[in-house]
């Protein structure tokens, strides 16, 4: 291979100091009384969103979704699901409180990276074609539409939306490298619908949901005690219950009653211990400036914060030699599910760690760079982690402020789901670690629970909520 490095021998690198990394490892790091004010700053920011449109860091964006699903909905109905790394169509044929979920079937398409930075119609066309295949291969047997109805839709659309009603929205910003042009100020339904009506399928949108929305609903559908759905993937988010009255910008006469708020979490941006590298991280994506917090924690970033410190280690103090590997110069070329690998090595000689190196990045390194490579891997999730949970201990926090839940000894469900929380335990541990310790004894009342791939049920739940017919 043409751009491998060979070692001059092992360099002998035995001073186990590195400047890069003692700095960063401090920069990096969360102390509890730290992750308080973290808390405390998301929590303001959540109040601040809730009360003025554009209040805060936080959009605090109204849902339209008042009524979760309740066990009765009955019939069939779709989820497209649109956000991450994949695209996702789903049917699912409910039976009302008895039977439930009857019968579901789904698909799994990754998109194509030209897609997400290509136009409004190449992306919308590439949707509607896969769900004119999908529907088309439906087995009648399984799937049974009432007649007189159209397949009707839950459309989860994974980005910062405002939303007009619960069927309508337009796209606030693209996130997680998205760019797709000719969306501004368009309804993202309606761009859907004239995708659809180009491939002459005659199906309807009757909920446009986020995620962590569509998490919420579909865990929800299981249990009662779900009060906040968080997303921990590509990007993050968490959705959760609110209080009516605890929304000063509803400009509604009736202040009774609960509503579901979609934070947007990931444009947080106060208190956050943002290093040299995250900063240069920023400056070269698509949306500079923007979703700080995401940028943060969630598994497009990290994968890509580890390559830029071990690129400036590389470059300073001879990490894997004299040579800079070209790999390693490659924006994105590390990935979080890498990071994730190595740490899984738990051998004497950093076997794995060693093999994953010189797979991705092309690079022999011995056994000093490798122990490197983890501490560098564990200061990013270890933070990331952390953040996290202070996340959720601010959404927490504030439902017990306006609730009481913990208080009256009822407790509450978080619904978690996402690929960097299910596959990546140590950022699971640290996020646990920083929910201990900022809720010490009160975490009794919580419990977190990864709802696998429950959006698009969610989603689909949401369709039958709000049917037209
Ligand atoms: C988007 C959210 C979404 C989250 C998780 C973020 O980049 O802004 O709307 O819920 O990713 O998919
Ligand atoms: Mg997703």
């Amino acid at each position: 291979r043409s751009n491998y490095i060979v070692m001059s021998a092992v360099r002998s690198n035995s001073a186990s100091t590195c400047p890069v990394l003692t700095k960063f490892q401090k920069d990096c790091a969360t102390p509890t009384p730290y992750l308080r004010n973290v808390a405390n700053a998301i929590a303001d920011d959540m109040r601040a969103g809730l009360a003025v449109e554009g209040g805060g860091d936080l959009d605090m964006i109204l849902t339209y979704v008042d009524a979760l699903p309740s066990g009765n909905e009955e019939g069939l109905f779709y989820a497209l699901d649109l956000g991450g790394t994949n695209f996702r169509v789903r049917s699912v044929q409910l039976g009302g409180k008895k039977k439930r979920v009857i019968a579901t079937e789904s698909e799994q398409i990754s998109i194509p990276q030209k897609l997400m930075i290509g136009t409004r119609e190449e992306l919308f066309g590439f949707i509607a074609s896969k769900l004119a295949s999908f529907v088309a291969k439906e087995k009648p047997g399984r799937f049974r539409l009432e007649e007189g109805r159209k397949r009707e839709i839950g459309f989860t659309f994974s980005f910062p939306v405002k939303q007009t009603s619960i069927d309508s929205g337009t796209l606030i910003k693209w996130t997680k490298g998205f760019k797709v042009s000719g969306m501004e100020g368009k309804d993202v339904v309606s761009c859907l619908n004239e995708a659809m009506e180009a491939h002459g399928l005659d199906m309807r949108v009757s909920a446009l949901v986020n995620d962590g929305v569509g998490t919420l609903a579909g865990a929800r559908y299981s249990e009662e005690d779900v009060m906040i759905g968080v997303i921990l993937g590509t990007g993050t988010n968490a959705c959760y219950v609110e209080q009516k009255h605890a929304i000063p910008k509803l400009q509604s006469n009736s202040s009774s009653g609960t509503t579901i708020i979609n934070t947007e979490w990931g444009g947080f941006s106060k208190v956050l211990p943002q290093t040299i590298f995250d900063q240069e991280m920023d400056a070269n994506s698509p949306n500079r400036g923007e979703h700080l917090y995401e940028k943060m924690i969630s598994g497009m970033y990290l994968g890509e914060i580890v390559r830029r410190v071990l690129l400036q280690m590389c470059e300073t103090s001879d990490l894997f030699g004299q040579f800079v590997p070209v790999k390693l110069s490659t924006p994105f070329e590390l990935r979080t599910e890498h990071l994730c690998k190595m740490q899984e090595d738990t051998t004497d000689d950093l076997q794995t760690v060693g093999s994953v190196l010189y797979k991705i990045l092309e690079v022999e390194a011995n056994l000093n760079a490798r122990r490197r490579v983890v501490e560098v891997c564990d200061t990013v999730v270890k933070r990331g982690g952390r953040l996290a949970g202070a996340g959720i201990v601010a959404i927490l926090e504030k439902i017990e402020e306006e609730t009481e839940r913990m208080g009256s000894g009822k407790r509450t469900v978080v619904a978690m789901d996402g690929a960097l929380y299910e596959k990546y335990p140590q950022y699971q541990q640290y996020m646990q670690d920083a929910l201990v310790e900022l809720l010490g004894d009160k975490l009794r009342h919580i419990a977190i629970k990864h709802t696998k791939d429950v959006s698009g049920l969610g989603a689909a739940l949401l369709a039958a909520t709000n049917s037209i017919y």
